[in-house]
């Protein structure tokens, strides 16, 4: 197999250069989180009150942990390490509560942010001359518009289809010749079965590869997407902390995701003590960013668990390369690539005054889609023969979910004491989809 490489010497850079690179780029980073207020006092807490307290890239065990209420304490600008005039653009993504985490980048933070999918896309084997049809969620998600600016970076047409709305999405397929495609894995199948149904021959169209992630699948998964459409399926992780997509990505050899190390210091912790864990062992990655400037986040806990690859790739590439995430330490769903918290809509049901003591939170399989339903329990007299207030106050609470959660629930409402309770430690979510990671 020959390897194409977006830029040879970055990837496949000495791991020696690599270092002296991000000792460089840390030491920045540094500097520049000195410059807002919460980093300010929180590296100052620990004794570092300026870049050069850092004097090599395993001083980075010195700084504290940023978490995502970290994130959260400091919205909307405490994280903020440039004037707001250098500001180009915002995302957002769901905080454990209703305050979302919000990043910012500076012109050339978007320009790097791009640079690093296009390597990422053309790391796969495409090129200027493909049609790239990006079936995800654009705004404040940073999937849409990140993969929209490095598949451009890359040259490709690209088709901003967004998510959803499966017909239009083979029908644009069809009429434009798409080659690649980017969705979450789920949102692939839901294609494959719909096209299906509609009588369409997948290897009738031009399609040849996708890019899937945003939420966990498994290797039968893909296997089972690529065998199906008949194309290559290429793993894509990213958050939004750290800008989202772009940060770890499969190559040809699909055979684990590259970090890009030079932009993205990575550690694997214990997930419970949060010492380094030797190479090779399952914890939870850590990021710094190495290549924003309007918003430095040090030494994030992503909660995602995962593993580093001991052998190199047989691409030649030197960034280490994760496993699949195998699973998270918190409690957070992602639903159709949606990240959900069970406490946001806890805040939202127990806001409601008509709403009793118990609910229960069901994700299920529905087809390929992931089914969201969120059951409460409300005073007996709303169960009358008149059906209107039961049928108002289930649309209040849908619609007040909906605004928090941005996905559509279905709401049940029942009886006080119908809903099961559990001995001990309430369990409040139900999640019956298969785990095969
Ligand atoms: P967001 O901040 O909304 O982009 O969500 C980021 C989270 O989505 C990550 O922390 C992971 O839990 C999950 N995620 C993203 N990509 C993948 C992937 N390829 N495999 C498994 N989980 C993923
Ligand atoms: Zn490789």
């Amino acid at each position: 197999m020959t390897f194409q490489y977006w830029d040879k010497n970055k990837e496949c850079i000495s791991r020696e250069d690599l270092e002296a690179q991000q000792l460089k780029a840390l030491k920045e980073t540094v500097g520049r989180a000195l410059l807002t207020p919460f980093y300010k006092e929180r590296l100052g807490g620990v004794g570092i009150t300026s870049a050069d307290d850092i004097e090599s890239v395993s001083d980075i065990s010195k700084i504290p942990f940023t978490t995502k209420d970290d994130l959260r304490a400091a919205f909307p600008y405490g994280m903020l390490a440039s004037p707001l005039d250098e500001v180009v653009r915002m995302h957002a993504s769901s905080g454990t509560t209703g305050i979302p985490t919000v990043i910012y980048l500076s012109r050339q933070d978007v320009a790097r942010w791009a640079d690093y999918v296009a390597r990422c896309i053309y790391g796969t084997g495409c090129t200027k001359s493909d049609v790239f049809q990006n079936m995800i969620t654009y705004g404040l998600f940073t999937g849409g518009l990140g993969f929209h600016y490095g598949a451009e970076e890359v040259g490709m047409m690209v088709i901003p289809s967004g998510s959803g709305n499966t017909t239009k999405q083979f029908k644009l397929m069809k009429d434009f010749g798409t080659t690649v495609v980017h969705a979450t894995p789920s949102f692939l199948l839901h294609v494959q079965s719909k096209m299906e149904e509609e009588g369409v021959d997948p290897r009738s169209l031009k399609l040849k590869k996708a890019f899937a992630g945003a939420e966990p699948y498994s290797e039968d998964t893909r296997r089972k997407i690529e065998a199906m459409l008949g194309i290559d399926v290429y793993n894509s992780y990213g958050l939004s902390e750290m800008n989202g997509p772009g940060v770890a990505f499969e190559c040809q050899a699909k055979d684990g995701m590259h970090v890009w190390e030079d932009g993205y210091l990575t550690e694997i912790v214990d997930r419970d003590t949060l010492k380094p864990l030797p190479a090779g062992e399952t914890g939870e990655i850590v990021f710094t960013i190495l290549c924003r400037t309007a918003t430095p986040i040090l030494r994030y806990r992503t909660r995602d668990l995962s593993s580093f690859y001991t052998e190199p790739c047989v691409c030649g590439r030197t960034h280490r390369r994760l496993r699949r995430i195998t699973g998270r330490t918190d409690d957070m769903l992602i639903i159709n690539g949606v990240n959900v918290f069970p406490s946001q809509i806890e805040e939202v049901v127990m806001a409601m005054k008509e709403v009793g003591n118990n609910y229960l939170i069901v994700v299920e399989k529905d087809g390929s889609l992931d089914k969201l339903t969120v059951k409460v329990e409300v005073g007996s007299s709303i169960f009358a023969d008149d059906a209107r207030p039961l049928n108002a106050l289930k649309e209040k609470i849908r619609k007040t979910l909906q605004a928090s959660i941005t996905i559509n629930p279905r709401v049940e409402l029942h009886q006080g004491g119908a809903l099961p309770v559990s001995e001990g430690k309430a369990k409040r979510v139900h999640d019956t989809r298969p785990k095969d990671v």
